[in-house]
C-alpha cells in the first residue's frame, strides 16, 4: 500500500480523501491557492503545500506545480479527485513519468474516454448500445444541418470536449439549428478550446442512469450498480439516488454488463462512471438505455453508492493504485436499502441561483445524516471556485425513507449570511413526481417556479420572531392575552413589514435588535426598525388602553374625527421606545383622554372609538 498522498483538489472531495487516507495510515499532504490557505482541507492534511493564486489556472490547474509539490514532500502518489486535472491524460502522464503513482486509469483509457465522439465511436465498436446520432466527421454547418434533419428533432448539438452540461443545446425545429450551432460552437471554443460538435437525438422522457464501475491490475472489472441523476438543473445533477427508481432486476443486469463490456473496451483500471440516458416514457427498459459518456475518474455522487453497498470507494481506488485485486468480486457485491444526495450549493434560488460568497457565519446540517464538506462555521466564501459547499446524504432502507431523512435534513438545514440552495431542495425533494419516482431531466424546468421556496417565513415563525424583538419593550408582567391587539413595524431582509404579534408564542425574548428566523432550509433576519413599538388596539368596546406605562408623546386625531382601522391615534414612549396605538375598525373617535406629555399607567383609558354605522339614526 502506498504510504503517502498528495490530494491535487480542495474542498469537500479533498476532505473526503484524506478522511479515507488517514484511516488507512496513509499520510496526506494538502495543496492550496491564496484564498484557500485557511481551508478545512489544508487543517486536515499533514502537510500543505501552497502552490499560487486563488485562481484555479494559477493553482489547482498548474500541473508542474502539483508534481513539484508532491516531490518536496516526498508523497508516492498523486490523487486527482474530480473536476481541475482529474481527466487530463497529460496530466496524468507526466505524474507517471515523475515517477509517482497516480491515483487514477490508465492515460490512455482517459484519452479514449475523453471526447464524446470518440468514446461513442469506440463503445459501438464494443457493442455498446450509443444514443443514436451523428459523430461529426465532417463538420461543416451543412452537413451537420442534413444530420440533423435526418435525425428528427429535437436533436441535441453537444461539444465533443463538454463536460459540466456545458457545450449542449437543444434544438426542436430545423430552422432554429444554424443558430444554436453557432452559439454551442462559440461556447465550446472558449469553454473548452475545442469547437467540434457531435449530434444526438434529444432523447424524450430522458432519465440519467449511470453505473459504477471498478477495474483493477489484475484483469478484473466489476460493477457496483446504477444510480439515478435526473434530476438536473440546465444539464447539471442536483439530487442522486441509488438504486434508481422503478429498475427492475433483468433491466439493471443489461444495463450494468453493458457498463462493464464499456470499461473493458478501455483497459479500464480504478473508479470510473459510465452514463447512459435512458428513455422512460414507458418506464426502464433495457432496449431503451444508451451510452452517453464515461467519466474517468471518481464521481461526485459516489456516496450513494458507498450507501447501499456499504463499500468505501476511495479505499478501493487507493488499494488499486496500489496494485492490489478489487476487495470484492461481482457476486460479494450487493444492494442494501436506499440512498439519497443532495447538492448543497452557495447561490441564492430567489436571485437566479446566483453564487453567493462571503463568511459563513453559521452552517450547520445537523448530524441525521452523511455530511460530505469542505467547509466549516467562520469559511469564507470565495468567488473562485464551483459553489457547492457540502453534499449532503441520507439511507434507508426504502426510497421513502432515505428521501424524508434528507428532507428533514436539508428543512433544518441553516446556513448564513451566506445564501443556499437548501430549501430549493426541499421543494423538489417534496415534489410529488419526485415522491412518486417518476422524474426526468426536464422535471425544474418544467416547474420552475413552483420550486422556488417561499419568499417569506410562515405567518407563524414571523409572528413568534416579532414578539420575541419586541415583547423585551414591554413591562413585566404584561399579559399577551390581555385585550389590546399588538403590533410593530420590522425590517424582514432589510424590507419594512408590520407584524400583529398578538397571538405570538414567542418562546424566548431577544436581547438583541435582531433575530433570525430559520424555516425550511432558509434563514431571514428579522430587525426592530426604527418605528417598532406596540399597537394597542381596542377591547371590543373600542377602549384604546394603554399596553404599559408611559409618556404621551403624539395624539394625531380629535374628538369627532372619523378613522380607519390601523390609523394612528396615540403614540406611547415606553422603554426608549416608540409604540403606537391604532384604531381597531372603521369608526368615530368619541372619547379622547391622552395628551402630548401625560403620563399614563397600564391599562389606563387613552381613548374610545364607535364603529361606523353602530350610531343609532334617528327615527330607526
Ligand atoms: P459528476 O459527473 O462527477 O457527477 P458533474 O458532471 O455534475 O459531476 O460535474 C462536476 C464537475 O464540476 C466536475 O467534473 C468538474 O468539472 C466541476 N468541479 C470542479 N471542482 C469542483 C468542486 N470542488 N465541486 C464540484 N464540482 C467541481
Ligand atoms: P457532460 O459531459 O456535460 O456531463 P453529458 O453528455 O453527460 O454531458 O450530458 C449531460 C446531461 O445532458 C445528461 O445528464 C442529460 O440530462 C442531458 N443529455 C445528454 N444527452 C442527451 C440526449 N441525447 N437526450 C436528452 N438529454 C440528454
Ligand atoms: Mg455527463
Amino acid at each position: 500500500m502506498i504510504d503517502s498522498l498528495l490530494i491535487a483538489n480542495r474542498g469537500e472531495i479533498a476532505c473526503r480523501i484524506i478522511r479515507t487516507a488517514r484511516a488507512l495510515g496513509i499520510r496526506t499532504v494538502a495543496v492550496y491557492s491564496d484564498a484557500d490557505a485557511q481551508a478545512l482541507h489544508v487543517r486536515q492534511a499533514d502537510e500543505a503545500v501552497h502552490i499560487g493564486a486563488s485562481p484555479a489556472r494559477e493553482s489547482y490547474l498548474v500541473g508542474d506545480r502539483i508534481i513539484a509539490a508532491a516531490r518536496e514532500t516526498g508523497a508516492a502518489a498523486i490523487h486527482p479527485g474530480y473536476g481541475f486535472l482529474s481527466e487530463n491524460a497529460d496530466f496524468a502522464q507526466s505524474v507517471l513519468d515523475a515517477g509517482l503513482v497516480w491515483v487514477g486509469p490508465d492515460p490512455s483509457s482517459i484519452r479514449a474516454m475523453g471526447l464524446k465522439d470518440a468514446a461513442k465511436e469506440r463503445m459501438i465498436a464494443a457493442g455498446v448500445p450509443v444514443t443514436p446520432g451523428y459523430l461529426g466527421a465532417d463538420q461543416s454547418p451543412d452537413r451537420l444541418q442534413r444530420e440533423a434533419d435526418a435525425i428528427g428533432y429535437p436533436v441535441l448539438i453537444k461539444a465533443v470536449a463538454g463536460g459540466g452540461g456545458k457545450g449542449m443545446r437543444r434544438v426542436d425545429d430545423a430552422a432554429d439549428f444554424a443558430d444554436a450551432l453557432g452559439s454551442c460552437r462559440r461556447e465550446a471554443a472558449s469553454s473548452f478550446g475545442d469547437d467540434r460538435v457531435l449530434i444526438e437525438k434529444y432523447i424524450l422522457s430522458p432519465r440519467h442512469i449511470e453505473v459504477q464501475v471498478f477495474g483493477d491490475r489484475h484483469g478484473n472489472v466489476v460493477h457496483l450498480f446504477e444510480r439515478d441523476c435526473s434530476l438536473q438543473r440546465r444539464h447539471q445533477k442536483v439530487i442522486e439516488e441509488a438504486p434508481a427508481p422503478g429498475m427492475d432486476p433483468a433491466t439493471r443486469e443489461a444495463v450494468c454488463a453493458a457498463a462493464v463490456k464499456a470499461a473493458q473496451a478501455v483497459d479500464y483500471v480504478g473508479a470510473g462512471t459510465i452514463e447512459f440516458i435512458a428513455d422512460a416514457s414507458d418506464g426502464l427498459r433495457a432496449d431503451r438505455i444508451w451510452f452517453m459518456e464515461m467519466n474517468t475518474r471518481l464521481q461526485v455522487e459516489h456516496p450513494v453508492t458507498e450507501e447501499i453497498t456499504g463499500q468505501d470507494l476511495v479505499e478501493w481506488q487507493l488499494r488499486v493504485a496500489s496494485g492490489e485485486q478489487l476487495p470484492l468480486t461481482q457476486t460479494d457485491l450487493a444492494i442494501d436499502g436506499w440512498a439519497m444526495e443532495a447538492r448543497l450549493y452557495a447561490e441564492d434560488p430567489a436571485k437566479g441561483f446566483l453564487p453567493s460568497i462571503g463568511r459563513l457565519d453559521l452552517f450547520d446540517l445537523g448530524d441525521a445524516t452523511r455530511v460530505d464538506t469542505g467547509v466549516q462555521q467562520g469559511a469564507e466564501i470565495s468567488p473562485f471556485y464551483d459553489p457547492m459547499i457540502a453534499k449532503v446524504i441520507a439511507w434507508g432502507e426504502t426510497r421513502e425513507d432515505a428521501r424524508e431523512t434528507l428532507a428533514d435534513a436539508l428543512d433544518a438545514a441553516v446556513v448564513w449570511p451566506v445564501r443556499s440552495n437548501a430549501g430549493f431542495l426541499v421543494e423538489a425533494l417534496d415534489h410529488p413526481a419526485f415522491v412518486a419516482g417518476t422524474l426526468d431531466t426536464g422535471l425544474i424546468a418544467r416547474e420552475g417556479d413552483a420550486l422556488m421556496p417561499p419568499v417569506q417565513p410562515t405567518e407563524e415563525a414571523l409572528i413568534d420572531a416579532a414578539a420575541s424583538l419586541a415583547m423585551p419593550g414591554l413591562v413585566p408582567g404584561f399579559r399577551l392575552n390581555a385585550s389590546p391587539r399588538l403590533s410593530g413595524s420590522f425590517l424582514l431582509d432589510g424590507e419594512p413589514v408590520t407584524i400583529d404579534f398578538t397571538d405570538a408564542d414567542p418562546g424566548e425574548l431577544a436581547e438583541a435588535d435582531s433575530v433570525l428566523i430559520a424555516e425550511g432550509g432558509q434563514v431571514w433576519e428579522l430587525r426592530r426598525w426604527r418605528a417598532t413599538g406596540v399597537a394597542a388596539g381596542a377591547a371590543a368596546d373600542g377602549a384604546i388602553l394603554s399596553p404599559m406605562p408611559g409618556r404621551i408623546i403624539a395624539v394625531d386625531v380629535s374628538v369627532g374625527d372619523s378613522v380607519i382601522k390601523g390609523q394612528k391615534l396615540v403614540t406611547l414612549e415606553a422603554m426608549k421606545m416608540e409604540h403606537s396605538l391604532v384604531a381597531p375598525f372603521n369608526g368615530v373617535v368619541e372619547d379622547l383622554t391622552a395628551i402630548v406629555g401625560g403620563q399614563v399607567s397600564e391599562g389606563a383609558t387613552l381613548s374610545r372609538i364607535v364603529a361606523s354605522g353602530e350610531a343609532p339614526l334617528a327615527g330607526e
